[in-house]
C-alpha cells in the first residue's frame, strides 16, 4: 500500500506514464549516461483524493551495489 505524502490517503498503484503523442513509455536508468544500465519502468500511483502523483521504482534490489 501507498499513501499519499499530502494527504496520507491510500493511493491507486499500477498507473503507467506515458509520453503524450507517442507510444513511448519512460525508462528509469542508473546514470545519465546514453548506454546506462536500464532498471526497467518506474511504477505510478495517483492520489484519488488530491491528485498528487508518486513516481516510484519497486524492484530496489537493483539499486543496491
Ligand atoms: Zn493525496
Amino acid at each position: 500500500m501507498r499513501e499519499c505524502i499530502r494527504c496520507h490517503t491510500e493511493m491507486v498503484e499500477g498507473c503507467d506514464l506515458k509520453v503524450q503523442g507517442a507510444g513511448y513509455g519512460i525508462i528509469l536508468a542508473d546514470s545519465e549516461k546514453i548506454f546506462a544500465n536500464r532498471l526497467g519502468k518506474p511504477k505510478v500511483a495517483v492520489c484519488p483524493k488530491c491528485g498528487e502523483v508518486s513516481i516510484y521504482f519497486d524492484n530496489v534490489d537493483l539499486l543496491k551495489k
